[in-house]
């Protein structure tokens, strides 16, 4: 058993059961014994690959798709440039280059990372280099215009699963069996937080909500339609939450979930329906869309001018993966947040 994996028996002995939520927030995030805690997960001798860690393409449209907007909403003298969940740093520091030569916007631009792994922001300080940023734990609520980015952060957050049953929703808990975690479910009862997936379910469907996005999303949305400002929230998903999503990823592999607490990767689908509830004007895309609309595949034409055998192969095969239908381009979707009396961003139809 891993030192985690013993702390959560003996406690679900003390007090009973546990919620999915509980669950992932203790094996993610757990100080000591952690999955983001304890490691750097990314990439081939990791866990998992995430786009900006495919190609710096990535990071680059997307710093300019901010800086674009920024620009159309009258390049305000101050701001917050945000990202949630930074991971290694890569994709700031792909925005930080690529806006280098947008005039004023760094000289604007206070960078801001959310992020709660002390071993991951020594990543993300080393990925900056020197540029100046400051990190903290949750999004403050600010008075400043803002502009966010969040790539594969919301698949993170813990989330509380249920199944539709005739009297109500059961939900899925986690107990002991033969002195290991095993899954089970609550007795079913009306739960008014679900009220508005009773149109859309039967008995035997099975949605998942994740209780920490909306006051997020809400903080975000209010931020942006007063001071102004754009968010990009990309991640895996759809736009309403059906069916269980819940998995654990270890060595690219998808893994039991409860096997190993705090050694493999724990994540949900989002559901965007939810994300996009608080916002006054937000568009949904998919990944592939929107990398493409704002020029992708020129981006990638004109750096493969430089490039020959496997360089020049592997590059067209990370521009393939993260807009092909069948890659990433489909599964991952896009939902731009902006002020409702501003132009859309660029790349949102
Ligand atoms: N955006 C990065 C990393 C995605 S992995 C990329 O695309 O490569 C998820 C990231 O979110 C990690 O940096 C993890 O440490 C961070 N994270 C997870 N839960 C968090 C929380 N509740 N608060 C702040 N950061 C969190």
């Amino acid at each position: 058993m891993t030192p985690l994996a013993d702390l959560l028996v003996r406690r679900i002995r003390a007090n009973g059961p546990i919620t999915l939520a509980d669950y992932m927030a203790e094996c993610l995030l757990h100080p000591q014994y952690g999955y983001y805690a304890t490691r750097d997960p990314f990439g081939a001798p990791g866990d998992f690959t995430t786009a900006p860690e495919i190609s710096q393409m990535f990071g680059e449209l997307l710093g300019l798709c901010l800086a674009q907007a920024w620009l159309d909403q009258g390049a305000p003298a101050r701001f917050t440039l945000a990202e949630l969940g930074p991971g290694r740093g890569t994709l700031m520091a792909d925005v930080l280059r690529a806006t280098k030569g947008v005039p004023g916007f760094h000289g604007a631009a206070d960078v801001l990372m959310v992020e709660a792994s002390a071993t991951l922001r020594k990543r993300q300080r080393a990925s900056l280099g020197d540029h100046p940023a400051r990190w903290a734990d949750h999004l403050p609520q600010g008075e400043t215009p803002l502009y966010l980015l969040a790539n594969e952060f919301f698949d993170a957050l813990p989330i509380r699963q249920f199944t539709r049953q005739p009297q109500g929703w059961a939900e899925t808990l986690i107990g002991i069996a033969q002195d290991r975690l095993s899954m089970g479910k609550s007795a079913a009862a009306p739960i008014s937080l679900l009220d508005h997936r009773l149109a859309d379910t039967k008995p035997g469907d099975v949605v998942e909500l994740c209780p920490s996005a909306p006051a997020l999303m809400e903080s975000i949305a209010r931020q942006i339609e007063a001071h102004g400002g754009v968010a990009l929230i990309l991640d895996y998903g759809d736009w309403t939450s059906r069916g269980d999503t819940f998995q654990a990823l270890k060595a690219h592999q998808f893994a039991d979930p409860l096997a190993e607490p705090g050694e493999a990767d724990l994540t949900a689908h989002v559901d965007f329906a939810a994300l996009a509830a608080p916002c006054k004007a937000c568009a949904y895309t998919t990944q592939g869309q929107l990398l493409t609309a704002l020029g992708i595949h020129p981006r990638a034409a004109r750096i493969g001018q430089r490039l020959s055998g496997d360089a020049l192969t592997q590059h067209n095969a990370a521009t393939h993966r993260l807009t092909a239908p069948a890659e990433m381009g489909r599964l991952f979707k896009a939902l731009a947040v902006y002020p409702s009396y501003a132009p859309k961003p660029p790349g949102i139809a």
